[in-house]
């Protein structure tokens, strides 16, 4: 049996389900103190046995607003006190809904032999009018998911929470706690081509038991990353610069402090991708004074000329005559001599 939480990267890292058990359940009772303070206004006793980490990140999350949706000819706005909440979904190896008492423990899922995936879905409401269903996961940030809408785990959720239901059709979301924004996705119909494609991925994803460690870009929403040893980091000797800067430097020790640079390039990007992968995961960093915070955000793409289509226009060759040059400047770099030819 798979999570359906871990769908997602265990498509692609066949490693990350077997190491992170111990993290959905925490999740899911992160998710359960949340839905209880979101109910009630206080926070229940349980909230004490999370770690510190856990509840500074839930304390300032946001309580769901109701869910809207203006598209294709729907209007939708599903309120939070309506939504079946923490409901445990269950897909067969031939993709028919299975029935789970919520109560079972993962070790009691595990022995369950029919069982492909299950998982805990947030927040979901039917809309009998349409024929659908809508499903809504609270993450720490939108970013916590490369997909987002998309990702495999909520078209698991979609699925599983259609067939239980008996509709056709389903509409995946995320609310970004952190934020206070509700996101969605696509309207996706169960019973068409189309979404056997879905459902190959799905399959792939609960088969996938590779021995290997797979990075890439999936490792960040991957919640091994911060222990994954594929990705430990080599500190080195963080004293190894002092000639430079006490006039002991020889041209054998600039060669050198050139070749260690290179490493803390690479250094400084590894610690750069681990904090964006943190804050895609946990959502943003904030400043002590509580002010500002560092996060992601959506800019459009770079506009640039279509250098083809001015040409055409032009009914010109060549746009080389209206080029601008900037002045020379310095670029140091490692260059063969000619006598090394
Ligand atoms: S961090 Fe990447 S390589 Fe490591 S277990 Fe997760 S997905 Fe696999």
């Amino acid at each position: 049996m798979r999570r359906m939480s871990s769908l997602p990267v265990l498509e692609y890292c066949g490693r990350s389900d077997t190491l992170g058990v111990g993290v959905d359940t925490s999740n899911a009772f992160r998710s359960t103190c949340f839905h209880s303070y979101c109910e009630n206004g206080v926070w229940p006793e349980a909230t004490k046995k999370l770690s510190e980490q856990d509840l500074t990140e839930i304390r300032r999350w946001k309580k769901p607003t109701p869910f809207i949706y203006k598209k294709n000819g729907m209007f939708l706005e599903l309120e939070y006190s309506a939504a079946d909440k923490e409901q445990i979904l269950g897909l067969t190896s031939d993709f028919t809904f299975l029935s789970l008492d919520s109560k079972l423990t993962q070790e009691q899922l595990q022995a369950i032999p029919e069982l492909m995936t299950a998982g805990h879905l947030d927040m979901a409401w039917e809309v009998p009018q349409f024929d659908l269903v809508v499903i809504s996961d609270i993450k720490s940030s939108i970013f916590a998911v490369k997909d987002k809408c998309e990702s495999l785990q909520l078209h698991a959720y979609g699925l599983a929470y259609a067939l239980m239901k008996g509709r056709s059709k389903y509409i995946t979301g995320i609310w970004d706690a952190s934020e206070g924004k509700h996101y969605y996705g696509n309207v996706t119909e169960v019973n068409t081509f189309d979404f056997e494609a879905i459902k190959e991925r799905i399959r792939t994803a609960c088969n996938n038991n590779s021995d290997n460690y797979t990075k890439g870009t999936h490792c960040g929403s991957c919640w091994k990353r911060d222990s994954c040893p594929a990705h430990l980091v080599d500190l080195g000797n963080e004293n190894r610069f002092s000639k430079l800067f006490n006039g002991e430097a020889t041209e054998a020790d600039i060669r050198q402090a050139l070749v260690d640079v290179k490493g803390l390039g690479e250094l400084a990007n590894k610690v750069t991708e681990f904090c964006r992968d943190w804050a895609n995961r946990h959502g943003p960093v904030r400043s002590e004074d509580g002010r500002k915070q560092w996060s992601a955000a959506l800019r459009s793409g770079r506009k640039s000329l279509d250098t083809d289509r001015i040409m055409l226009d032009l009914g010109v060759e060549s746009l080389d005559k209206y080029m601008k040059e900037g002045d020379e400047y310095k670029v140091f770099d490692w260059r063969l001599l000619k006598e090394n030819k």
